[in-house]
């Protein structure tokens, strides 16, 4: 018997989809390797940094105080996180209680709060449980800190990025520079190696590379270098 036709399509293989985890320092090129991957294989990229940087500023915004337990927690019920895609952008944008606060929760002054609300027990709690449920259906390339080491401990393909500290902050401060001018290269090397030492000396889930993660340095190899390489990988893992 002939198989064609559309009802028969179910017993074509399906290619199996797998959960790719990045993590690594600050402005190591994770967030923009990552949506190249999704891209690439057809996966949803969440930004999970993005998470708690507008955390963070609804913090700021409501004055809540980061030492007080009972005031974190009730403010994390009032919180409610959302990507949505935007077509124009092709990107996922985040919105907090329903506005877009993609563009805000890139500032210095967010920057330089984020690592200390992130060093919440409740807080962390809060944003990798969204984080899990996001990665249910696998199919996933998420960015962050803990995310191969905490949020999908069983992920197929771990990744850990890391850079040399000044082309780390080279890239970031292009980036920064563009949308505040008076920004200096001196204030993105602060900010960076605050956040660094911070996300790496927490005591919850602080950054650290998986002992299953392979390591990407991309100082000196260009996005479509790391990208290929990073393919390679994935798909040795989809076979
Ligand atoms: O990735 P991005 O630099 O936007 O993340 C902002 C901050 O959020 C990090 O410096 C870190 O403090 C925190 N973070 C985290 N765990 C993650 C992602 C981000 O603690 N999975």
């Amino acid at each position: 018997m002939l198989l064609t036709g559309t009802p028969f399509l179910f017993l074509l293989p399906v290619a199996k989809k797998i959960i790719i985890t990045i993590d690594g320092w600050s402005s190591c090129g994770k967030s923009t390797l990552a949506k190249q991957l999704a891209k690439e294989l057809g996966y949803v990229y969440v930004d999970s940094g993005a998470m708690y940087r507008a955390i963070t500023l609804y913090f700021l915004r409501n004055n809540v105080d980061l030492g007080e337990k009972k005031e974190v927690k009730q403010a994390l019920k009032s919180i409610n996180l959302e990507f949505i895609y935007n077509a124009k952008s092709n990107n996922s944008e985040i919105y907090l209680n329903e506005e877009n606060v993609e563009y805000l929760i890139r500032d210095l002054i967010i920057a330089e709060k984020v690592s200390d609300v992130a060093a919440i027990k409740e807080v962390r709690e809060f944003a990798v449980a969204q984080q899990q449920k996001m990665g249910e259906k696998k199919g996933i390339v998420m960015d962050g800190r803990d995310i191969g080491t905490v949020v999908f401990p069983k992920a197929e393909l771990k990744i850990f990025m890391t850079a040399d500290n000044a082309i780390r902050v080279e890239r970031r401060f292009k980036e920064l520079y563009e949308k505040n001018p008076n920004i200096t290269i001196e204030e993105v090397k602060n900010n960076l190696e605050m956040r660094d030492y911070i996300d790496s000396h927490r005591e919850v889930s602080p950054l650290r590379q998986a002992k299953d993660a392979l390591e990407l340095d991309n100082s000196n190899i260009t996005p479509q270098q790391q990208l290929k390489l990073a393919l390679e990988w994935a798909s040795q893992k989809i076979k």
